[in-house]
């Protein structure tokens, strides 16, 4: 099945390819790299692309896109992409410019999605993550619902085609449901999720509410922690070896061995199959080009409830600060 027309109709009435390209490097990989990957996963049929300020690469991966639709191999519209407005610009006369400043970092004219990426305000300013003269983190007060009225008006201005949120448990999604005037509901929400966190309850509650489900870290393999002191941003010295290890989980080999596909691909479909939206991140052209090959079998019933037994709770992105 060609990767380019599986699509979930969103509440707006957009529509989301139900695979992306997760766009996450660390700072050490060169960002002339993300220009390369993004460009091979719209050459594997890759049409949603995930991203974010926070991620420091809206400028290669703009080029990417804009250099594929140069070329002739997609149109802009043919292209799903997602950005999102980081914590440290939260107060709502921050939230447009935030987004005028992704886009011309891009260079284009409108996003398909813009998320609030955390519900967790930071001190406003340019520096991601602000910390005191005890290298402590500087939190920030602010009302979601209004940040998320600032997010409507965005959606008005054309700058963003539709708005969400991301890492959002049910209760802050139902502060946003329940806000006295609300123009548009969040059309997704982005958390993590995998075998061993599937977020079933969450995911039944998103259904009940017409707000689609977006798995981030559907192959994560090792717990990341921010570092409580500090506020850093994940590094490799803060990944937990200690974690289970997603891919190397018995269950999920012996279904890769059944279907003659890898663990990280049963990993995929299986998200696929109850409805979840599954972000896919490599920066390896042989991966990229496999993990499309998601839409070429299908897992059984039974297969399924297999892994909705792997479920344990574990939240491989700590975010303890
Ligand atoms: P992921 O898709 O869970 O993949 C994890 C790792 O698996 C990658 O580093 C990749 O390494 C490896 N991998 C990929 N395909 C594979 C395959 N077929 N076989 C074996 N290994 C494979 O990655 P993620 O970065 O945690 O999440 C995906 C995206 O979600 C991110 O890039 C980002 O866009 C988004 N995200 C959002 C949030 C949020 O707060 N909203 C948080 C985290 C992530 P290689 O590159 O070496 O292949």
């Amino acid at each position: 099945m060609d990767p380019k027309y599986q699509r979930v109709a969103l509440n707006d009435g957009h529509f989301m390819p139900v695979l992306g390209f997760g766009s996450y490097a660390p700072p050490e990989v060169p960002r002339n790299r993300v220009v390369e990957v993004t460009k091979l996963a719209i050459e594997a049929g890759f049409r949603h692309i995930d991203s974010a300020y926070l991620y420091n690469n809206e400028e290669q991966v703009g080029l990417a896109i804009r250099s594929k639709i140069a070329d002739g191999s997609v149109k802009r519209e043919d292209i799903f992409y997602t950005s999102k407005l980081w914590c440290t610009f939260f107060r709502p006369q921050l939230v447009q410019p935030a987004l005028e400043s992704s886009l011309k970092k891009l260079q284009l004219d409108y996003v398909d999605l813009y998320l609030i990426h955390f519900p967790m305000a930071l001190k406003p300013g340019e520096t991601p993550l602000p910390k005191d003269e005890n290298g402590k983190v500087m939190f920030d007060t602010v009302d979601l619902c209004a940040i998320w009225e600032a997010m409507e008006k965005c959606k008005d201005a054309g700058l963003a085609k539709s708005i969400g949120v991301s890492n959002f448990n049910r209760r802050q999604l139902e502060m946003i449901l329940n806000k006295p005037g609300l123009k548009y509901k969040p059309v997704c929400n982005q958390v993590e999720c995998h075998p061993y966190l599937n977020q079933s309850k969450l995911l039944d509650f998103c259904k009940s509410k017409d707000i689609v489900l977006v798995a981030h870290g559907s192959r994560t393999q090792r717990r990341q922690t921010m570092c409580k002191a500090t506020g850093s941003l994940p590094k490799m010295p803060w990944v937990d070896q200690n974690s289970p290890a997603l891919l190397e989980d018995p269950v999920l080999c012996a279904l890769a061995k059944k279907h003659k596909r890898s663990p990280a691909l049963i990993a995929l479909r299986y998200q696929l199959q109850r409805g979840v939206v599954v972000l896919a991140k490599s920066y390896n052209e042989q991966r990229i080009r496999e993990n499309v090959q998601v839409f070429e079998f299908q897992l059984t019933w039974e297969d399924m409830k297999v892994l909705d037994d792997l479920n344990r709770n574990f939240r491989y992105v700590a975010m303890d600060m």
